[in-house]
């Protein structure tokens, strides 16, 4: 694909940015917004234009209002929350958004001689929107709307609206949102802001809870732990904002201009499904550039010094992604390193990274910060599964992807380097996960529906990090890797499902993998596998000796295994167990007594939730250092448990 060159000011607001689309464009959507930092306002217009995809005529529109989940308690997400999330406290001044529709017309837009757009003359619809609460009936709700149309939209039209709306930002919650410094600077991070399109689905292309017959909206309530799901197009989206304020977007900014005190930037993103902003008077500007990526960073002045940490980790990020799963198609990336509770959060080309004041180099969290943000512009931004049904095919496939690149590329100790301790990222979230309740909390859960809160974060992060890297194991580096390149290319701008996931995995594998996702993906089941017995005796009568290994499948899971029995003499044995029976006993009569029985020796089945009975020896000697480096995993994944509330 060949790209145009980038942020010359002469561009007109419709020029595009790619010459042939890289996706379906079944959306645009252009906005004109003010941001009023006194009123912590964005307030302005918004024309949509949607396509219809299905062959049948749809009679009415879903939107999400993501902001009205800040409006009170009542909303399906302060409820789940108990109106707490992530240190937002209900609490505080200021602290309720919103967004507010005041008027929606059906238009002609730019484009009234065409036959395939939509007419009516009953055009104003703004009396006809109603909430619907799709997924628990709290009437309270009014984070979907629907609009049901004076008539339908007939199979390939294209229905354009014009939206007036005002959105008010709550104090820092969820990612989105107004802080404010100690020195009474004011930041905006302007994310899930605008009404915005759910996502219509013709049939075939949803498989929850079971083949769709028929196309239907896709639109779920906000709740706590749930993220979001929306088609492609394109955004022209104008900015106002007081002149101090350097801001920082999706997309690629068109044009930048003053007047009056105010600054106008225009910017334009096509084949992403959403666009947020940031903006703040506070923000140090840094540019640098990979390949064809500009790279710009927004730093706060209190982080100066450390913009090269950024720019090295989402370096290597690009590299990494580029080589093991596909091409980064876009021109631009911006990372923000916002306030609070708007870090460690992705947006289509835009990120919120995150670090401290004097963050020691042995501390790596802006690394993983940087580097798991940029993962998701793959799984959640080109690839864009459906994040409220099956989060963990976004989170969960770019952790795996996250503590990949870490581990290759500053092991040991990436995720903590200090002389006596290091900490490994994918091992961590493998300790994590180990040490959690295991088998509570399936990947393939609606968001909303686990039954303990905390299983959420488990499945959708650490839990896939553990299962897709045994999986990597299983079927081998250079297979797992053409899995990745093949699932992003023949998935990306097209809402994978799991299913879809898993079908790519058994092509390129050649091997039906229904055991595996059956167990650890769809189920719950936890492998442990334990060397029970050693027992060694001489055989009368002869200078041999009789050695029995008795293993045990202590859980339910099942797991092919790999035993090493090593022997007095130094030699070893290798036995294959395919672990589905209770119990397993192997016997070696040689001239030479074992001395040492080793499951998955390995190390290659990371779901092995306890490695500590995978081994015996007679000479106990050395039980006791593993049990010491056992506490110190114990004590780090508390620490990880502090990494992961960043994400
Ligand atoms: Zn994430």
């Amino acid at each position: 694909m060949t790209v145009l060159a980038l942020a010359v000011p002469v561009l007109a607001q419709k020029a595009t940015i790619y010459d042939e689309p890289l996706s379906e464009r079944r959306v645009a959507y252009t906005l004109n917004v003010t941001l009023d930092p006194e009123a912590r306002t964005v307030r302005g217009t918004e024309r949509i234009a949607w396509r219809n995809p299905d062959d049948v005529p749809v009679d009415s529109l879903q939107f999400h209002l993501y902001l009205n989940a800040f409006k009170n308690n009542e909303s399906t997400f302060m409820r789940e929350s108990g109106g707490m999330h992530r240190g937002f406290s209900a609490e505080e001044e200021n602290r309720w958004g919103g967004v507010i529709i005041e008027s929606m017309k059906v238009t002609t837009g730019d484009q009234p001689t065409l036959s395939t757009t939509y007419r009516t003359d009953d055009a104003d619809l703004t009396d006809r929107i109603v909430y619907l609460h799709p997924d628990d009936d709290n009437l309270d709700d009014q984070t979907v709307a629907a609009v049901p149309l004076p008539r339908p939209v007939e199979p390939g039209e294209t229905i354009f609206l014009d939206v007036e709306f005002e959105s008010t930002l709550p104090r820092i919650v969820a990612r989105t949102g107004w802080g404010e410094k100690s020195d009474g600077t004011r930041f905006f991070m302007v994310a899930q802001w605008f009404p915005k399109l759910g996502v219509y689905e013709v049939p075939g292309q949803r498989y929850v809870p079971e083949d769709a017959p028929r196309g239907q909206w896709n639109t779920h309530q906000f709740h706590e732990n749930s993220e979001f799901y929306a088609d492609f197009g394109t955004f022209d989206v104008t900015i106002d904002v007081p002149e101090e304020y350097v801001v920082g977007a999706s997309g690629v900014r068109v044009s930048e201009t003053t007047d009056g005190g105010m600054k106008r930037l225009v910017y334009r993103a096509e084949d992403v499904h959403d666009f947020a902003w940031t903006a703040s008077p506070a923000f140090l500007e840094y540019t640098d550039t990979w390949r064809h990526v500009n790279l710009r960073l927004l730093l706060q002045p209190e982080h100066d010094g450390q913009a090269q940490r950024h720019f090295d980790a989402v370096k290597i990020a690009l590299e990494r992604f580029d080589e093991w799963v596909g091409e980064y198609p876009y021109t631009s990336l911006t990372l923000v390193d916002g306030l609070g509770g708007s870090n460690g959060m992705e947006y289509p080309t835009l990120i919120t990274c995150g670090t401290a004041y004097l963050l020691p180099d042995w501390m790596r969290s802006l690394e993983i910060v940087t580097i798991h943000e940029f993962g998701h512009q793959y799984f959640y931004g080109l690839l864009a599964s459906n994040e409220f049904e099956e989060a963990w095919l976004d989170e969960g496939m770019n952790s795996y992807v996250e503590t990949r690149i870490m581990d290759t590329h500053y092991s040991p100790g990436s995720a903590i380097s200090l002389p006596g301790l290091r900490l490994d990222d994918g091992p961590g979230q493998r300790t994590f996960y180990a040490k959690s309740t295991p088998s509570r909390g399936a990947l393939f859960t609606r968001s909303w529906e686990y039954e303990v809160d905390a299983d959420y974060g488990k499945a959708s992060y650490m839990k896939p990090a553990t299962v897709m890297r045994t999986l990597e194991h299983y079927l081998g580096w250079e297979t797992m890797r053409r899995f990745l390149r093949t699932y992003y290319d023949r998935w990306r701008f097209r809402h994978p499902t799991t299913r879809d996931l898993q079908d790519v995995a058994e092509d390129v594998s050649g091997e039906d993998l229904d055991w595996f996702f059956d167990q650890f993906v769809y189920g719950t089941a936890v492998v442990d596998y334990a060397v029970e017995a050693l027992e060694v005796e001489a055989v009368e009568g002869s200078e041999r000796y009789k050695s029995e290994v008795r293993l045990e499948r202590r859980e339910d899971g099942i797991f092919p295994q790999t035993l090493r029995v090593r022997f007095e003499d130094g030699s070893t044995e290798e036995r294959a167990w395919e672990g589905e029976a209770a119990s397993e006993t192997f016997t070696f009569d040689k001239p030479t007594p074992a001395v040492e029985a080793y499951l998955d020796p390995d190390n290659a089945v990371w779901l092995d939730v306890n490695r500590l009975n995978n081994r015996r020896a007679l000479d106990a000697s050395n039980v006791f250092a593993r049990k010491q480096q056992f506490k110190v995993v114990v004590w780090a994944q508390q620490l990880f448990y502090l990494i992961g509330s960043l994400f």
